[in-house]
């Protein structure tokens, strides 16, 4: 059988199953993988938020056990002043002490808190602008994107065109059995390796019978039938 014109309608389909994989899979994909890529410049900002919080926090904590201390230490002043009793001078004294050392633990770890601040506070700022960066190049990833799918699009038009008219050229019986098999194989036609008697489609060998219809074909393409592999189906040419 002549299969010229089938040839070229499944080259046609093959341009066309490229087009349609790259706009349901590969642009979809693509748009996806920069959105991702948004999102963990967002995420590192947040969390970069919550750590310069955190070290708020910490700093503020400190302060205000630094002012109680200091409050502490004036009301053991007050104290010990209306004082006469030696035990109760020493009580007063005593507490005073105490208030002071704990105020210096609050003013050092405030300072300790301090220093740990800017370091967060840095690392928010840069956390932020690359965050402004990648919003930057994911916005231009999508206009290109955008760009190539309307691309895509057009020339799919252009192909689905192209493989209607190279179907017309193609006999009846031969479209109707390549269009069913296309839904399930691709390619649809496989070489037959006449010298192994294999279809080269599913590398299997075939029956003497397949390569007696084949050689058939051979002599007298046009007056012979379709010939297809009993394994898997394709035409064989
Ligand atoms: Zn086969």
């Amino acid at each position: 059988m002549d299969t010229q014109a089938l040839q070229a309608l499944q080259e046609e389909d093959g341009r066309l199953r490229d087009l349609q994989r790259e706009l349901k899979i590969l642009l979809p994909k693509r748009r996806a993988e920069a959105k991702a890529r948004l999102q963990a410049a967002q995420d590192a900002v947040e969390a970069a938020v919550q750590e310069n919080l955190a070290a708020e926090r910490e700093y503020r904590r400190y302060a205000r056990d630094y002012d109680r201390q200091r409050e502490r230490m004036a009301r053991a002043e007050r104290n010990a002043s209306g004082q006469t009793s030696a035990r109760a001078l020493f009580a007063a004294d005593k507490e005073h002490r105490d208030a002071a050392e704990a105020s210096q633990a609050a003013l050092a770890g405030a300072a300790e808190a301090d220093a740990a601040r800017s370091p967060t506070e840095r690392k928010l700022d840069a956390a932020r602008k690359f965050e402004l960066e990648e919003e930057d190049a994911v916005r231009e990833i999508f206009a290109m994107l955008d760009a190539r799918k309307q691309q895509v699009e057009a020339e799919e038009e252009k192909v689905k065109a192209r493989r209607d008219e190279l179907a017309q050229a193609v006999p009846a019986g031969q479209l109707r059995y390549y269009e069913r098999l296309r839904l399930t194989r691709w390619p649809c036609l496989s070489v037959f390796n006449r010298a192994e008697g294999v279809c080269t489609g599913c590398n299997l060998v075939q029956p003497p019978s397949v390569a007696q219809a084949v050689a058939h074909a051979d002599k007298d393409p046009a007056g012979s039938a379709m010939v297809t592999c009993p394994a898997c189906g394709r035409i064989l040419i």
